[in-house]
């Protein structure tokens, strides 16, 4: 056990997971014993959270057009242009851009002031371009953004199937529960392109043409229904659209031979991953990013959720589709509605009463009329000139974004760039004309929630470093500043805490979100809080592991909708100019732009450089060698890295990693080689798919 009477407990800032960390003053942080997440097991990135830490590279103080002022002036100036573009052009002409890695409360507080008070619909978010093919997907099939199972069901499956995800890298504490899982004997199969640590633990690795994830889920509900092991019960209780999907299914999947020929795998293997689906009935199925990156991500995750719905494998122990996202509050985030086309608490745009009880509930002078841009298509408009105030708030687009050069002007472009941060130089704060100091990891009070839907505290043992604030202040003084102090009073992140879980509560007749229990929340709980699944209410004061176990979803029907799937390919494919096909993704011991990671020594001994993993063949082919530089040159952009033989990439493929800023290396972004193509539904950015032709450097 900590002695948690010296030690802070508090979560790691990093990924999905949500792993309980605790701080003692002077010592190396250690995993949380007591939380449920990771039971005190730390992966190497939080491990070395400590080394973070300190005032080096850090944004200390507000900064308008270049000079240093104070927090007084920054506020009016950020409220003048917010108030002139207003004025000038409307409410549409402000946007703002979150991130996954805002606590809920700053989340919130940015949120209402954005959609409630300025009434602008365009409020997007990093998290885009993380799970929101997922979010689009359950709320299809459930008719809610709900992840139906927990971590627990990771222990409890016979078989495990990993579907575009990298678990060993990117979700390390989870992955060692698989581990555990497959020392006991029960099956894994990952179905993943590229083979990886992760695929190195499974019992069938399926190494699948990229992007025909769908054609293999479709020939697998064709497959179940063929060897009737549907549960027919299950289906016409609780389930609508299942003879449409089904005929989708079979049209596209009529038989293991053509799902073999459309996902490029022998014939066995795909027929020996259907009969282990089909005889395990606690089977749980794991997607993450190479699911969801794509320009079909929504109908991929769907047709992975049909093979569920039609064996009435969701929200039971060990039985159940899992979202796991990337980011450590992309979670919060959905809550609070922060996408562009979600209002708060999971209302949505497209309901009247749901627009009328926010609107009702915020008091609020004209709710923006939305859904707004989301993240591609709000750079779009920043690039156009329709955007004239775009408020950065704790993220990189500057790195991280699709066709990176147009962001890029996008932003030189924008009349103003405001950027709250806590890291004084990035890629993006390079074109703010405003910067505001933003409290960092351990300085900052509030709540985050993980793939499992469980809220844990962020908890602060570090005083603020120079005139850093959190989030929620420093937009609640903008709020004030604009007219709007009545409704952003907040003196402590409690009563941030306190009015979500009061909307999510307010007026709430069968709505999944609901942290009703801590509508009344005082300062002593909230600090105290131990981390608990959501909903939080009269029913589950005490949390809820699992939803949808009894049949009843969240759609106005009260039952499960079974989508039709017609496979797509990936839009960009290669051709004779750009004839391999890119894969990015992340590395196991950095994180994101690596503004946080890159300042530990010990997390650049994994990989010190940008790579490019290549066949072999490959290599031979373009009289290249492994060790020296390669240089990917797509339609918009290059990529620069240490040319890496893997035998184990499919040829004609090549993976890059997604970290590097031009800080740490020059011409190393991934996003360069990715074209800004979404997918319909959901928006996110295909980040697995991108096409280049590779040279020496
Ligand atoms: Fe942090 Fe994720 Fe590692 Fe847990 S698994 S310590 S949340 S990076």
């Amino acid at each position: 056990m900590n002695d948690k009477a010296q030690a802070t407990c508090t979560t790691c800032p990093y990924c999905g997971v949500g792993c309980g960390v605790a701080v003692t003053a002077g010592e190396p942080v250690q995993g949380d014993t007591t939380h449920p997440a990771n039971y005190g097991r730390l992966c190497v990135k939080g491990s070395s959270l400590h080394e973070t830490l300190g005032d080096n590279g850090r944004l200390l103080h507000p900064r308008v057009r270049g000079r240093r002022t104070d927090w007084s002036h920054a506020v009016q100036s950020v409220a003048g242009v917010i108030r002139e573009a207003v004025a000038q052009h409307g409410p549409g002409s402000v946007g703002f851009y979150l991130s996954g890695q805002l606590l809920t409360e700053d989340y919130y507080a940015a949120n209402k002031l954005a959609k409630g008070f300025i009434g602008t619909p365009h409020v997007d978010t990093n998290s885009r371009l993380c799970m929101s093919s997922a979010v689009a997907a359950h709320k299809r099939a459930f008719g809610a953004d709900v992840v139906p199972g927990c971590y627990d069901d990771l222990d409890m499956a016979d078989l495990l199937v990993l579907v575009g995800s990298n678990a060993a890298w990117n979700h390390p504490i989870l992955f060692q529960r698989m581990q555990a899982a497959a020392r006991d004997g029960r099956r894994v199969v990952v179905i993943d392109p590229r083979q990886t640590a992760t695929s190195d633990l499974a019992d069938l690795h399926l190494s699948l043409r990229p992007g025909s994830d769908a054609a293999l889920f479709n020939g697998l509900l064709t497959w179940l229904v063929d060897r009737q092991v549907v549960d027919r019960d299950y289906i016409s209780a609780s389930c609508d659209g299942f003879d449409d999907a089904l005929a989708a299914a079979r049209h596209s999947a009529p038989d293991v031979d053509a799902v073999a020929d459309a996902c490029d795998l022998p014939v066995d293997d795909v027929a020996r991953f259907f009969n282990w689906f089909a005889d395990t009935p606690r089977t749980v199925t794991v997607f993450s990013q190479g699911v969801n990156q794509s320009s079909s991500g929504t109908d991929k995750g769907n047709a992975i959720i049909n093979c569920h719905l039609a064996t009435g494998r969701v929200g039971k122990p060990g039985a159940s589709p899992f979202s796991i996202t990337g980011q450590p509050n992309a979670m919060g985030g959905r809550e609070v509605g922060g996408l562009a086309n979600t209002l708060a608490a999971h209302m949505d745009y497209q309901n009247d009463a749901d627009r009328d009880r926010v609107q009702r509930f915020w008091r609020s002078p004209g709710l923006a009329a939305g859904p707004g841009y989301k993240a591609v298509d709000l750079f779009d408009a920043v690039h156009r000139g329709e955007i004239k105030v775009l408020w950065i708030m704790a993220t990189n687009p500057a790195v991280s974004l699709p066709n990176n050069a147009r962001v890029r002007e996008a932003l030189a472009r924008c009349p103003t760039v405001v950027v709250s941060d806590c890291v004084a130089e990035t890629d993006t704060t390079a074109y703010a004309d405003i910067l505001l100091p933003a409290m960092g990891w351990g300085e900052k009070d509030g709540t985050v929630t993980n793939s499992e839907r469980r809220i844990s505290r962020q908890r602060a043992f570090l005083p603020p470093t120079g005139e850093a604030r959190p989030d929620w202040w420093i937009i609640s003084e903008v709020a004030r500043e604009l007219g709007y102090g009545d409704a952003f009073s907040y003196t402590a992140p409690v009563d941030v805490f306190r009015e979500h879980a009061a909307l999510s509560a307010f007026e709430n007749d069968g709505r999944p979100f609901d942290l009703a229990g801590f509508k009344h929340v005082d300062s002593e709980s909230y600090d105290a809080l131990a981390p608990i699944q959501w909903p939080v209410n009269q029913r589950y004061p005490q949390g809820r592991s699992r939803l949808f176990d009894d049949g009843c979803f969240a759609t106005p029907s009260g039952r499960a909708q079974f989508v039709a799937i017609t496979p797509d390919q990936p839009v960009q494919q290669p051709d004779r100019d750009f004839p391999m096909v890119v894969n990015s993704g992340r590395i196991r011991d950095q994180w994101h732009t690596m503004t946080r990671t890159g300042r530990a020594a010990r997390l650049w001994q994994h990989r010190a450089e940008p790579f490019i993993d290549v066949h072999p063949e490959d290599l031979e082919r373009l009289g290249l060698k492994a060790g020296q530089l390669g240089r990917l040159e797509g339609p918009r952009g290059a990529f620069v890295g240490r040319l890496q033989a893997v035998a184990e990439q499919r040829p004609g493929e090549v993976f890059v990693p997604i970290h590097w800023n031009r800080l740490y290396a020059g011409q190393a972004l991934a996003s360069d080689l990715m074209a800004a193509v979404v997918d319909p539904v959901s928006g996110q950015p295909e980040s697995k798919h991108g096409v280049a032709r590779l040279s020496a450097a």
